[in-house]
């Protein structure tokens, strides 16, 4: 069954790309959370939906990896870099990193006080070599932070897919320099079916130690998993999760919403009708006079650039979506896994016009 053949009541077009959390979510997850509120479940994640998520990771990852739920991205990025740092190391991220932009400082306050620090890159994705000599400076001085891990965003902030390469070739540098490698998977699903790679491949084949596989923005409630690869980070991640008040007692609900999400492949077919939308959009916009779309679309994130006036007639017909906060006329929309051909079809309708009217 497919997500269009059952609503939640009647569905108006979508008119919002802000974010692919202004989506609802997937009736699959929303129907397996109903059926496991019936009857008794021990709590903490001492249940039998709990344990059945984690075997399915192992299988996704083709290995053993030690699973922990919470409810938020910024809780898993957070306790992920909290047990790969000391608390005077560095984490090496992108400037636009969600870790350095919209955390409020999470990562700081779970490592105690370890150090952001920014490495550029295009598209959002740090630059390699800007990274080996980052991760060379002051190593071994008492008076300055110490390189600890790289944390790298999977799909990127600005719509951008590392390639299996370039994990690899940073996956290398942090091995190279004794650092560990932190993913940020809000999107992990959309860069994958992206890249039409295995999980396995994506991550810890190519050297990242601690992964936060992202449901939220891809159909869930809320819920989000830390997968860790290197064992060593593990048992303290019980305790790290507990004592910052994100282990659940009704574990249970959490583990519906993922367990769901990887079943039947739901989590790759919303990648898809995500990530193909936003496509079709990025088709649609390319070929507008006066419209000019900004790299290449990867996964389902679509940058472009339009007259302030086009601007104006797309807000005053109801669409939501953020534009002038990196340049100005440029536009940011995002599709997420509720979106429909029509919906995008609908869009690039008002924009064809308000490019004509201008
Ligand atoms: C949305 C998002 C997160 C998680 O955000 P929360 O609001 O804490 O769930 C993490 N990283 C990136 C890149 C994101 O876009």
């Amino acid at each position: 069954m497919n997500n269009s053949d059952r609503s939640y009541g009647a569905r108006a077009p979508a008119l919002g790309f802000t974010s692919d959390n202004i989506a609802g979510a997937s009736p699959e997850i929303v129907e397996a959370m109903v059926a496991s509120s019936v009857g008794q479940a021990s709590p903490y994640g001492a249940d039998d939906l709990t344990a059945r998520v984690e075997l399915k990771l192992n299988e996704i990852f083709e290995r053993e990896v030690d699973v922990f739920l919470v409810p938020t991205g910024t809780a898993a990025n957070a306790l992920c870099l909290s047990a790969m740092t000391p608390h005077w190391g560095n984490i090496f991220c992108h400037p636009a990193s969600h870790i350095n932009n919209d955390e409020c400082g999470a990562p700081a306050f779970y490592t105690n006080g370890a150090k952001l620090v920014a490495v550029d890159g295009p598209s959002a994705k740090i630059d390699p070599a800007s990274l080996r000599s980052a991760a060379r400076v002051k190593v071994g001085d008492v008076h300055s932070t110490q390189p600890s891990c790289a944390s790298i965003t999977q799909a990127t902030e600005e719509g951008g897919v590392y390639t299996l390469d370039e994990i690899e070739t940073i996956g290398d540098i942090c091995k190279a320099s004794s650092i560990k490698l932190h993913m940020d998977g809000s999107r992990f699903a959309n860069a994958l079916v992206s890249l039409g790679c295995s999980p396995a491949e994506m991550t810890w084949k190519a050297g990242v130690h601690a992964l936060s596989f992202g449901a939220t923005k891809n159909g869930a409630f809320a819920a989000e998993a830390i997968v860790l690869f290197d064992a060593s980070l593990a048992p303290e991640m019980g305790y790290r999760r507990k004592r910052a008040g994100h282990l659940f007692s009704k574990m249970r609900f959490l583990s519906a919403q993922i367990d769901a999400y990887l079943t039947d492949d739901l989590w790759l077919r919303n990648a898809r009708q995500a990530n193909d939308t936003a496509q079709r959009l990025t088709q649609g916009l390319a070929g507008l006079n006066g419209v000019e779309v900004l790299g290449a679309t990867r996964a389902n994130i679509v940058f472009c650039r339009l007259p302030s006036a086009v601007i104006e007639s797309l807000h005053q017909a109801g669409s939501k979506f953020y534009h002038d906060r990196w340049d100005a006329n440029v536009v940011r929309f995002v599709t997420a896994f509720s979106t429909t051909f029509e919906d995008v079809d609908n869009l690039l309708a008002h924009v064809t016009r308000a490019v004509v009217a201008r």
